[in-house]
């Protein structure tokens, strides 16, 4: 008898509705599900494909300990024993979780839980960091709260659509295909986009601002003062529901229209179409993804964003808002558990006094995290002088994936004690693990996403665990439960992790959260099986999202007024006769990350066989490079090998090359090795964009 189960794909933040079929061979097909509101049925090429990525090849299917099988018992007895034996020596900061928006809500929630509540340290961060960390702080800074405002339906109501270092196309397809469906049955919507490459999503835009790397501070407080010149602020708005526009706007007027044309590089009759546009269109969205992100001024962009939407009060209305695109399916989940280090459960933040107490009430915990743990980059700093001296690793492979990624190799293969947590048996930080622990894949786990749009849905088993993996809580809780916590740490099933998630985020909250699923506090497992996809804030009493924030105002700072913020463009240029290149990472269509899963489909690894970097066809004549012939990327961090893909895509003086290829795939491919860590002051987000370096045939 065949089986159709409803579930989300795992891999970016739109969050697609899934239905897999298992058939009495327990061969497996994979459809989008056309209720499911993000994508209503599409799927892309890799949600497509996710069948093809399902078999046991190099599975972890049992606990090992230094390289050898072993039961669960012994494997957990010893992560808790060499846990418990570091911080009664060291203290509560001499452990670390490094954990991933690849996890369920239900396991990030217990790793915090664990990490903040119990351990006493807020040393856990996650993969998250990388991804979308400064759109957190510059959300904080605005809104008082980590809100999104919008929904993904605003895209197809708008007038015009800002895609600002969002290569939507291949980054978020789904969401791609419905904005390129709305402007074919809508030719007036006009599509801006800001990308210093001419990316796919070109093809649909109206407008392409090939804009300096990192120069959209300066873009956008230029965009602020033209709005105040051309009368589109809402001064209504302004002054009923803001605070700090006039010490923003004297900030704006320190950098002129032809500053703001020397930093973008960009021609000036562009520069004035994209501003004419936006103060004369009512309805605008502006998406902004790792382009933005990713950057040591990334917060400053945000917000530097965010003031053109405050100051026209275009936000929280139909078609209207600035929108962050999450990469990840669950990144958005991870910060409503607190998978964040500077972060606690339900939005609460870890520096308030209030707020920990709150928490550490509802977890009845014996100690709490007192101050903000370290960053993923700071993190493995931490690792690599010793500070950190036990380390368990979830669901992510830093290897590859971290900034100065020989370094955190380096690290980690010196740290005392590594427990990593993964699917697979050989990956490039598995390999350096002392104990590794065998976890539950997609399609064999159980829990809750939450996508870009604040949208939570179920992910669902439907195949049987393979060997003796286990979920991941459960790893979690059962190590917590060995370090004495036998009743904070009493799940059976993550139906209950989500209920008492849902009640920590309506624990003594009258309003004063954005994040509130109390209406799900109480849920019975038949209902948490059935759970169908919503939206938050869902709050007990009151069973119906709103499904937009700020529209009036009621921004989460204690005045309830959302804030500009005066931010200033910064130097950008960081090359030098040494490394004259700019380099900015990125992703492919077909591939996820480290390809652990993709990498599995033939058919995605068709799409791009090869690891590559993009140049200028003038940049490849001047250094003698030819299409296909092998070039060496360099910066003071490391090198990375990789074949030349010459095109007038690139920017001059610019190199394009994503960030996907691992060692098991392409030898010294690591594009992350070459990505200094430098991160964004306020939300310690790495500059994985606009790295100097050089370039050479091999
Ligand atoms: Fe999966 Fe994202 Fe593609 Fe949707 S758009 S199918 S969530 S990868």
């Amino acid at each position: 008898m065949e089986k159709e189960v409803k579930t989300t794909c795992p891999y970016c933040g739109v969050g697609c509705g899934v239905i897999a079929t298992v058939d009495d061979n327990g061969a497996v097909a994979v459809r989008g599900d056309a209720d499911h509101p993000a994508n209503f049925g599409r799927l892309c090429s890799k949600g497509s494909a996710l069948a093809e990525t399902l078999d046991l090849d190099g599975r972890l299917l049992h606990p090992e300990i230094d390289g050898c099988q072993a039961g669960w018992d012994e494997a957990l007895d010893l992560v808790a024993a060499r846990f418990a034996e570091t911080i009664a020596e060291h203290g509560p900061d001499s452990v670390a979780f490094y954990v991933s928006g690849q996890l369920l809500t239900e396991d990030y929630y217990v790793a915090n839980k664990l990490m903040k509540g119990f351990v006493g340290s807020a040393n856990i961060d996650t993969n998250s960091r990388l991804c979308m960390s400064s759109s957190v702080a510059g959300h904080r800074r605005a809104f008082g709260s980590d809100t999104v405002p919008g929904t993904y339906e605003d895209l197809e109501l708008a007038d015009l659509v800002v895609l600002t270092g969002s290569n939507l196309a291949w980054c978020h397809p789904v969401l791609y295909q419905r904005l390129a469906a709305a402007k074919a049955k809508r030719p007036g919507l006009k599509i801006v986009l800001i990308d210093p490459r001419r990316t796919m999503t070109a093809d649909i835009a109206d407008l392409h601002l090939a804009i300096r790397p990192d120069a959209d501070v300066a873009l956008f407080v230029g965009l602020f003062s033209h709005l105040v010149s051309s009368n589109a602020v809402d001064q209504n708005y302004v002054a009923a529901h803001t605070a700090g526009f006039g010490d923003t706007l004297l900030a704006a007027g320190g950098v002129s229209f032809d500053d703001v044309l020397e930093r973008t590089g960009l021609p000036a009759m562009q520069l004035r179409e994209f501003y004419r546009l936006f103060s004369t269109t009512e309805k605008v969205v502006t998406c902004y993804s790792q382009g933005v992100n990713q950057s040591s001024s990334g917060t400053d962009k945000v917000n530097a964003i965010l003031n053109c939407h405050l100051a026209t009060g275009r936000i929280g209305r139909p078609g209207m808002g600035p929108f962050s695109l999450t990469g990840q399916p669950n990144a958005m989940g991870g910060r409503e558990v607190g998978g964040l280090a500077n972060m606690l459960a339900a939005h609460m933040a870890i520096e308030d006094a209030g707020d920990r107490d709150r928490v550490q009430r509802f977890w009845r915990s014996p100690k709490i995290a007192e101050k903000p743990g370290l960053k993923a980059v700071d993190l493995f700093r931490a690792v690599a002088d010793g500070r950190v001296k036990a380390l368990w690793i979830m669901a992510t492979n830093p290897v590859v994936s971290m900034p100065d990624a020989d370094a955190v190799e380096a690290a980690i293969r010196a740290c005392p004690f590594v427990v990593v947590s993964d699917i697979l048996k050989e990956t490039d930080t598995a390999r350096h693990a002392h104990v590794l622990l065998p976890s539950l894949g997609w399609g064999e786990k159980s829990g809750t996403v939450t996508n870009s749009e604040r949208r939570i849905s179920r992910q669902r088993a439907f195949l049987a665990a393979p060997g003796e993996a286990r979920a991941d809580w459960w790893q979690l809780a059962e190590v917590g439960r060995r370090l004495g916590h036998t009743d904070a740490f009493a799940y059976e099933a993550p139906a209950a992790i989500f209920r008492e998630h849902a009640a920590l985020s309506a624990f003594e909250n009258a309003g004063s959260r954005d994040f509130d699923i109390g209406a799900y506090a109480d849920l019975a497992l038949e209902d948490y099986d059935g759970l169908t996809p919503f939206q938050w804030p869902q709050r007990q009493g009151q069973k119906r999202a709103e499904s937009r924030f700020f529209a009036a105002g009621n921004f989460y700072h204690a005045d309830g007024r959302g804030r500009f913020v005066a931010v200033r463009p910064a130097e950008t240029d960081r090359t030098n006769a040494d490394y004259p290149f700019t380099l900015n990472t990125g992703r492919i269509r077909d591939q996820w990350h480290t390809m652990t899963r993709t990498g599995k489909s033939a058919r995605l690894s068709a799409h791009i066989a090869e690891p590559f970097a993009e140049l200028h066809p003038r940049d490849a004549m001047e250094i003698g490079v030819g299409n296909a012939d092998l070039i060496e990327i360099e910066s003071p961090e490391g090198k990375a090998f990789v074949r030349a893909l010459i095109t007038e895509r690139q920017a001059r003086g610019s190199i394009f090359a994503p960030m996907h290829w691992n060692d098991q795939f392409a030898a010294k491919a690591r594009i992350d090795v070459l990505v200094p860590p430098i991160t964004d002051r306020l939300s310690g987000q790495p500059a994985s964009k606009n790295i100097a370096v050089a370039a050479r045939k091999f």
